[in-house]
């Protein structure tokens, strides 16, 4: 089953780039490629190959499986990036086999429907992304996204800037911390740990922190009704926990 999800991935790579020629299949599954999975591919329903042998393509079905494996393995290397700020590529692919839609949307809500992998490839969106992009705010927002006089507690720091980290950490802004915004313009100021610090717009526009979805004051759509969501959020919380 890997085996036939990786050949999938493979394929909507190729679709992506343009190319469908079967040498260029066969080198990029190197040393994964088995005798004999083409003809299960094409078995299956899930890709066809031309009369001549040299072209291959997805099937409709085959398209629709792909593209949740490649928005499970995009969506998993966001979470690991943004919000473990590790390495992301043995876990997304761990992640990628997965066969919750649930599980993939509440992720992609949690963190904002990221259209971008980390490495810039496009995530293709999920009935998330179609129905709550304006509806729902989602539960980690940029920092400016709250209200004036707002307490939250920073999720992340979406920067791989070395400076802006360490200016942040030397006011003691860092993910779990409590910080009120007091004021947007003409800079934005947020007070922390009982200080009041102005920050710059590129640092400020880094600061991503959980909003208070679920509490109640943030309006929630019939999608989604708030008992719903905090279970979700939960299970994907012990799943990452049990990792
Ligand atoms: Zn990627
Ligand atoms: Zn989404």
């Amino acid at each position: 089953m890997h085996a036939q999800d990786e050949c999938l991935e493979k394929l909507w790579i190729m679709c992506e780039k343009g190319e469908d020629d079967l040498d260029t299949f066969v080198r990029m599954m190197g040393s994964d490629y088995i005798e004999g999975m083409l003809s299960d591919l094409q078995a299956a329903g899930l890709a066809s190959i031309t009369q001549s042998g040299r072209r291959i393509s997805l099937t409709k079905s085959g398209s629709e499986r792909a593209k949740h494996i490649i928005r499970a393995h995009r969506i998993g290397e966001r979470l690991l990036y943004d919000v473990f700020g590790g390495n992301f590529e043995d876990g997304a692919c761990e992640f990628e086999h997965t066969h919750s839609t649930e599980l993939v949307d509440g992720l992609c809500t949690l963190l904002g429907h990221p259209t971008k992998c980390p490495h810039g490839n496009p995530i293709p969106p999920g009935n998330c992304c179609n129905n709550f992009t304006t509806a729902v705010r989602h539960a980690v927002a940029p920092l400016k996204a709250i209200a004036i006089g707002e307490m939250a507690k920073v999720a992340y720091i979406d920067c791989r800037d070395n400076r802006c980290l360490f200016k942040l950490n030397g006011f003691q802004i860092r993910p779990g911390v409590e910080i009120t915004l007091r004021q947007l313009a003409p800079c934005v100021v947020v007070e922390c740990e009982g200080s009041s610090v102005a920050l710059d717009d590129t640092i400020a526009d880094s600061i991503r922190v959980w909003t208070s979805n679920g509490n109640g004051h943030v309006a929630e759509t019939e999608h989604a009704p708030p008992k719903r969501k905090r279970s979700l959020l939960r299970r994907i919380g012990s799943r990452l926990a049990g990792r």
